[in-house]
């Protein structure tokens, strides 16, 4: 097979005849696949269902704290929750609040908090500064940008390489004092599965930022969801490496357990130095009494520690592999000789990124949907849903049954290759 930019037109028109007649066969079969979120399937689900019988009334309900799970109390969570949590995030139990069961609602308080009173190291309230900006890596995690944008904050797209953020971009935007922080997420990214290396890893920690309240929202939401648990990336010690720089209370971390265990009834934890905690508390404590505390024991019982999560986690990657590796071979049978597309090779996380040619992308999730397969929207990636290349497609691959995703990727392959041809044929 030749690539399709080399063919002739009457190959081409040739060829798009042959593929549009595949596609009504396709669209005569009246399929009805959904990739759009990557959310865990059943039998990931099923990985966790001990957790229903784990804790009962039998259960001893008062823990290290001397408090009693059952009533009110604990900001912060429970000393058990907070140290499993520390061990999944690397820091240490008194730098973590376990909160409810969504880091994205941690997030969001977090940056309301910014907004209404301002940060630990703020001149005055975000609300007051009428151009404040943040910067988005592209491609990147919709509810991300979502969160900036409905806060009122300009949207600063940055590229992330294979390295993570481009940062000389970066050094030089963070020079404006109205650019407040930045979306990071570092681990097996969202939607791309990169991992930063060390070295960006430190430049983030090091740089000198004109906002004094800058802010790396460090979402750590893929840290340990490995799909090579024999080999997996290894991310650089964030707040180790601020300290060294005196920059520790710019970072915040976040983490859940929403892909370990539950996806909405998970706990969810975010890690800062000493001060930001004492400046998140002053405005959390009139917000809750605390968080489920019940949910937090059952976690503990179930997950215990670091060494029974990778355990589990384990389980998650060999669901999770087989349906990466089924994806990542139909490209590369079906898309690496037309070069119709390049697309990342995750080791990790929930999604790999297609670049289809530019101009595309939205050509072709639209043909799939009306073949029947829902894809994340195009644009999704990028800031105020526009991608400039029209390029970028996110794949979810872990929530249908592995013989529909084989359908559904089928499906995508030939609108892709659909979509090529038409475009090169004008
Ligand atoms: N952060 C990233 C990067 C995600 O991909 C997701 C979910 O897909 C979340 C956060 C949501 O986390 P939570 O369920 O803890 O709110």
């Amino acid at each position: 097979m030749k690539e399709y930019r080399e063919m002739t037109s009457q190959e081409l028109t040739a060829l798009r005849e042959e593929l549009r007649q595949e596609y009504s066969e396709i669209q005569a079969r009246g399929l009805s696949l959904n990739m759009a979120r990557g959310k865990p399937d059943a039998e990931q689900l099923a990985l966790s269902d001990a957790m229903w019988t784990i804790a009962d009334a039998s259960t001893p309900m008062v823990g290290e704290d001397g408090m009693d799970y059952r009533n009110y109390g604990l900001l912060f969570g429970t000393r058990e929750a907070r140290r499993l949590m520390g061990e999944i995030m690397g820091v240490s139990r008194e730098n973590v609040i376990v909160g409810g069961s969504s880091s994205l609602t941690m997030m969001y308080d977090t940056l309301m908090r910014g907004m209404v009173f301002g940060m630990l190291h703020s001149p005055k309230p975000w609300y007051e500064c009428p151009d404040r900006k943040f910067l988005c890596l592209v491609p990147g995690y919709d509810r991300h940008f979502a969160i900036t944008q409905d806060l009122g904050f300009e949207l600063v797209t940055v590229p992330l390489t294979e390295s993570g953020p481009d940062m000389d971009l970066v050094e030089e935007l963070v020079k404006d004092p109205s650019v407040k922080g930045i979306w990071c997420v570092p681990k097996y990214s969202n939607p791309s599965g990169i991992t930063y290396s060390d070295e960006t890893v430190r430049r983030l920690a090091a740089m000198e930022t004109a906002a004094p309240d800058f802010t790396i929202m460090w979402d750590n939401a893929y840290g340990i969801h490995h799909l090579y648990p024999d080999a997996p990336d290894e991310l650089a010690d964030i707040f180790a490496l601020a300290q060294e720089y005196g920059h520790e209370d710019r970072v915040i971390a976040f983490a859940s357990t929403s892909k370990v265990t539950y996806p909405g009834a998970g706990i969810a934890a975010l890690a800062a130095s000493k001060a930001n905690l004492d400046h998140i508390a002053a405005h959390m404590t009139h917000q809750t009494i605390g968080a489920d505390k019940i949910n937090m024991l059952r976690h503990v019982l179930f997950l215990q520690d670091l060494p029974h999560v990778k355990e589990h986690m384990a389980k998650h990657a060999a669901l999770l592999r087989p349906k990466f590796e089924l994806v990542l071979r139909m490209f590369e049978e079906q898309l690496r000789e037309p070069g119709v597309a390049r697309w990342t090779n995750p080791r990790g996380g929930y999604f790999i990124t297609c670049q289809v040619p530019e101009g595309c992308a939205k050509k072709v999730v639209q043909l799939c949907a009306e073949a029947g397969v829902i894809l994340t929207d195009a644009g999704a990636t990028h800031p105020y849903k526009k991608d400039p290349q029209d390029s970028a497609i996110r794949i979810a691959p872990s929530y249908p049954p592995i013989g529909e995703l084989e359908e559904a990727m089928k499906v995508f392959c030939l609108c892709v290759r659909l979509a090529a041809v038409e475009k090169l044929l004008g």
